[in-house]
This record gives structure tokens, C-alpha cells and sequence, in this order.
């Protein structure tokens, strides 16, 4: 009976993952095989320019703004920057802001992977969007703040139909006012793939471990 249960779940769990990759499971498991390495190369080897920020900045700009939207991914995993990001969210809901997070179905490596790390840090379940929920609200928010996440934004997924993304819902992070990508490098997420949103006029990269960088935004607000 265990066993049974276990199959079915993990079963439903990768029929809400490739639905919600716009994949089929064959291709979710196998279509690495044949893909060429040209697009980490691609962002490994980038040499146009983008436009970092220091925490300070950040941290200034979110404390004035009104409605600030977290958008975390794989790397606030990785870093385990979970409790550091709440910190970070009380304080500036302290400064007035109405501070929201918008959880992609895929974003990390397993489904509700960012619901488990945000529930772990007793971030309030209201306070936590769906992609539907919250997609058509990004027009109307003043600060993205986009924590270890990267191919659950590429506008590559609407735009590219060779991308191996290409179909993928996003999130609309572009619509706002600003955008901050916290991440360590240029390097691609998962997909492999270059995302241009790092050289849009209203992103700026934050360069550096998801908890360091949260830390120095707590420290500095
Ligand atoms: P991505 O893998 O697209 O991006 C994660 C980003 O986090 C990387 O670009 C990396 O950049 C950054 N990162 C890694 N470590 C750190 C760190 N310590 N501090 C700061 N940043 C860090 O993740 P997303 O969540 O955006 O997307 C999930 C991807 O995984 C999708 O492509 C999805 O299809 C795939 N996937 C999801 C599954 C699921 O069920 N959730 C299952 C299987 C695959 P850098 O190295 O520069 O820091």
C-alpha cells in the first residue's frame, strides 16, 4: 500500500511539473542528450554590459517603495537564504512597504520546493502567490526583488522557439518599475539559457550569495 502510494504521488507530482513546463516527461528526462552546450558557453562568455547595485542601493530603493514583490528560485535553496530573506521582508514591511512573494509552479527542483523553504521560514501563507494570481499585478509593483531564480523569468519562454523553455508560463518580473536579480554570477539556470532581462534598462544585478546579500540588506535598512 506504501509503495503504491509513493508511485502514484511521485507520479502526480511529475504531471504537475511538465504541465507546468509545457513538456512531455520524455522530453523533461531525456531531452538534455542531444542539446548542444552553446547557451552556458554563451552566458559564461557574455560580454555586454549590465547594471549592478550594491545591497545599499537595494536596500534604500525597496524601503522607499510601496509594493515590493519576492521572486525566489533554485539558488535561495542553494544558498539557504530562506530566514535572511524574512528578515529582510519584516523590515521592510516595517518601512511601509506591502511586500508579496510570487511562487512559480517550477521554480527550484521540485514542486512546492519554495513553499516548503518559505513555510519553514514562517513567511505567512497569505502573503505567498501563485503565477495566476499574481502574474497581472506586476505592472503595478515598484520593486522585483528576484532571489536565486533565473529560467522562471526569461522572456525566452514566449519568445524563442528553439529556446528549450520555449512554451513555459513566466513571470512577468519585466513589467515593474524594478527589477534586482540577486545571483553570483552571469552563469544560466537549469534551462541553459541566456536570460536578456540582465540587460534591460530597469534590471540591476546584485551580484553575490543569496544570504550574503539578504544579510547586507538587513544590515543596511
Ligand atoms: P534556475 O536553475 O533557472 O536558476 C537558478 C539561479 O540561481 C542560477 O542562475 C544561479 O546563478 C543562481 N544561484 C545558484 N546558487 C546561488 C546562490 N548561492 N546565491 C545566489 N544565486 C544562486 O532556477 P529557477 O528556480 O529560476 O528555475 C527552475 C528550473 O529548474 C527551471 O528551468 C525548471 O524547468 C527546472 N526544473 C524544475 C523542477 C521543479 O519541479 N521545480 C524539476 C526539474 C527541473 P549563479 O550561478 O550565477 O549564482
Amino acid at each position: 500500500i506504501t509503495g503504491a502510494l509513493v508511485g502514484a504521488s511521485g507520479a502526480i507530482l511529475s504531471y504537475i511539473m511538465c504541465k507546468a513546463m509545457n513538456r512531455s516527461l520524455g522530453n523533461v528526462l531525456f531531452g538534455s542528450l542531444n542539446k548542444e552546450a552553446t547557451t552556458a558557453q554563451a552566458a559564461v562568455t557574455e560580454e555586454r554590459e549590465v547594471q549592478r547595485a550594491a545591497a545599499e542601493d537595494a536596500a534604500f530603493f525597496m524601503s522607499q517603495a510601496d509594493e515590493v514583490v519576492i521572486v525566489p528560485g533554485y539558488g535561495m535553496a542553494v544558498a539557504g537564504a530562506q530566514h535572511a530573506l524574512k528578515e529582510m521582508t519584516d523590515k521592510l514591511k516595517e518601512a511601509g512597504c506591502n511586500v508579496r512573494y510570487a511562487i512559480h509552479p517550477v521554480a527550484g527542483r521540485m514542486p512546492g520546493h519554495m513553499n516548503v523553504l518559505l513555510a519553514e521560514a514562517n513567511v505567512s501563507y497569505e502573503e505567498v502567490f501563485e503565477l495566476e494570481e499574481i502574474n497581472s499585478d506586476f505592472k503595478n509593483t515598484d520593486v522585483v526583488f528576484v532571489i536565486g531564480a533565473n529560467d522562471i523569468t526569461n522572456p525566452a519562454a514566449k519568445t524563442d522557439e528553439a529556446s528549450p523553455i520555449y512554451g513555459m508560463p513566466i513571470l512577468e518580473v519585466a513589467d515593474a518599475k524594478q527589477v534586482y536579480f540577486v545571483k553570483r554570477s552571469m552563469a544560466a539556470g537549469y534551462a541553459e539559457v541566456q536570460n536578456e532581462l540582465f540587460f534591460t534598462s530597469n534590471t540591476q544585478m546584485l551580484f553575490g550569495d543569496a544570504k550574503e546579500v539578504c544579510e547586507a540588506i538587513v544590515k543596511s535598512l
